[in-house]
């Protein structure tokens, strides 16, 4: 089943990059693996993917250690402050930063570790009261914020998008933030760089594709239906 479905994705990605005239290489595929037992990743990870994709500090932290070194772990679910210690230095990426003291306590702990994280800020690009995230008009103020911190390196913004029947509908929210990327870029700041888009998930990555994305977050169309939601 696991080759299958990653075949078809893979396959919607390529239709996606040859309709907006995109090379496959500017998009990294993240398996999103949240709830799902170590024995499917393992099998994904064999398939060829290295990008997997976590929501939880706790099961991404079970499962760090019971998988290979070359992984790259992403944490895409909201962070909360007394969590940023124990996965600072287990994930490659941050994608959840969603407010500016989050980026200074993981500015404290990176700097006790002597190491630095690579972050994306969210951005909360529809304004649902569910979902976490700058406003947009709040994200170039933080940015060049956490721009001064020394152990915290800005890669770039992440969003989620609404649930839709008809992922079209979500073509505007990824073209805002792919708007918004092209001016903080042009505001050149220290420390930042803005090239990763991480927007997209099972639903409506094509269509994230199609407007600019770099990173696409795919969990039920690599592993099948989630049993609970979290
Ligand atoms: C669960 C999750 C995904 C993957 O969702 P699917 O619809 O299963 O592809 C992507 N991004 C975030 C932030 C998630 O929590």
């Amino acid at each position: 089943m696991l080759t299958e479905n990653l075949q078809e994705v893979e396959q919607k990605i390529q239709n996606a990059c040859k309709k907006s005239n995109r090379a496959r290489e500017e998009i990294t595929l993240i398996a999103v693996s949240k709830t799902k037992p170590v024995s499917m990743l393992q099998e994904v990870y064999h398939l060829g993917c290295r990008d997997f994709g976590e929501n939880k500090v706790q099961e991404l932290s079970e499962k760090h250690p019971q998988m290979p070194d070359d992984i790259r772990w992403h944490l895409i679910g909201h962070l909360q402050t007394n969590k940023v210690k124990q996965v600072i230095d287990k994930a490659t990426l941050i994608h959840s930063v969603d407010s500016v003291h989050l980026a200074t306590v993981i500015e404290k702990e990176a700097a006790k570790k002597d190491i630095t994280v690579d972050i994306l800020i969210e951005v909360n690009i529809a304004e649902e009261e569910s979902k976490f995230g700058f406003k947009e008009e709040e994200v170039l103020s933080a940015v060049e914020t956490i721009a001064t911190f020394s152990h915290v390196r800005i890669k770039g913004l992440m969003t989620i998008a609404p649930f839709v029947e008809n992922p079209e509908e979500n073509r505007s929210v990824f073209a805002r933030l792919q708007k918004l990327s092209v001016d903080i870029r042009s505001k050149n700041i220290d420390n930042v760089s803005v090239d990763i888009l991480s927007m997209g998930m099972t639903n409506d990555y094509q269509v994230a594709i199609e407007e600019g994305a770099t990173m696409i977050r795919v969990g039920t169309g690599i592993f099948g239906a989630r049993e609970y939601h979290i």
